[in-house]
This record gives structure tokens, sequence and C-alpha cells, in this order.
């Protein structure tokens, strides 16, 4: 499957000059839910992903996914896995699960993102569900930006990946961009000023 060219077809691999929300700046950007926007490309993509995962023999009896981000492909994986799928979301700041939704004590747990970059919602989705006593099994997400190394692959993740490295992540492919710290960046020497892609209606 080439994630990429379905990313391009969808016109959700933006091409230009954005800010990330780590501050840095970069000539591409992923828009999952511009790939997720067509019901059935959502449902393709979640039944590769469930595939590896149940590949792999892991037990999943249930997905978590943090709001808003991984909803939508957390919601078609759990379909693709035929298992529960609850969310946590942001209450002031806090990722918290909330809605009535009770975590199984002791259930298996995977936890959907549409995109890895850090991990750093993910990770806080994880601690909501241990500590509500589920068992967090794995990680999961559509496309994983490089810094966190997915099941299969053999790179050391970098320093800033805040998942835990015992636990794998499945992810469909690699989109490895190059970064530029705001003060360094070309794109800025050239003149043109970055903006965060949903900041201007888009
Ligand atoms: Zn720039």
């Amino acid at each position: 499957m080439d994630v990429e060219q379905i990313y391009k077809d969808s016109d959700a691999l933006l091409e230009g000059h954005f800010k990330l929300s780590s501050g840095n700046h970069s000539k591409y950007y992923l828009q999952s839910a511009k790939v997720l926007e067509d019901p059935k490309t959502a449902k393709l993509l979640a039944e590769a992903l469930a595939e590896q995962i149940k590949a792999s023999g892991i037990k999943v009896d249930a997905v978590c996914s943090p709001a808003l981000g991984g909803l939508i492909a957390g919601f078609a994986l759990a379909t693709a896995l035929d298992v529960k799928f609850i969310f946590a979301e942001r209450v002031d700041g806090q990722m918290s699960i909330r809605r009535g939704f009770e975590v199984q004590k002791g259930g298996k747990y995977l936890i959907c993102e549409d995109i890895i970059t850090t991990g750093g919602s993910a990770l806080e989705a994880a601690n909501q569900v241990e500590a509500a006593g589920g068992e967090v099994v794995g990680y999961a997400a559509l496309a994983n930006r490089g810094f966190c190394v997915r099941s299969g692959c053999n790179d050391e993740p970098k320093q800033n990946c805040k998942l835990p490295k015992h636990l794998p992540l499945f992810a469909l492919e690699d989109f490895t961009f190059e970064m530029y710290s705001a003060d360094n960046c070309p794109l800025c020497k050239d003149g043109s000023v970055a903006y965060k892609p949903g900041s201007r209606g888009n």
C-alpha cells in the first residue's frame, strides 16, 4: 500500500511553509483529516493497520484515542479489529477519559493516533487508561513522523520520542521531513512567513 500516494491524492500532504506545533518550521505538513474525509479510504488504511496488529499476535480488547486528531483513525481501527473504541480528551489542558467510558480492569488497550510525532498526546491517553486499571499493549497510527520507531524497524528513536520503548508502535508509513528551528529556517530567509494550518481557517 502506497500511503504517501494516498496522502498526495487526498491533498493531505501539503507543501508550503508551515509552523509545526513544536515551533519548528517545515516545508511539508500532513493533514490526515483530509485522507480520512473519505470513509472508504479510512476503512482501507485501518484494515491494513489492523492486519499488521493481528500479525504481531498481540491481544487487543479495545482502542483508545486522544481527541481530536486520533478519533477517526481510532474508530476505523477499532471497527477493523472488531473491538470497542473509547477516547480521551483534554479538559483544561489535562487529558481525561469522560462520557461514561469505563476502562476495563486488566483490559488490553491499544492507543491510536492519526500521526505519531513525538507521541505526547498518545502517552497522556495511555496514562489515563493505566490510571483507570487498563493495560496499554501498544500504540498505532496511520503514519509515523520519524521521531519514534515503528514496529519492525531497527532505528533508534530520537531523543524527543515520548513513547515507551518496550511497547510496539504500529504504523503504515514513515514520513520524515526536514525541519528547521524558527531562527535558522531557509524558507524564512527567502522571505516567506510560516503559518500553522488550522489557524487561518484551514
Ligand atoms: Zn520558516
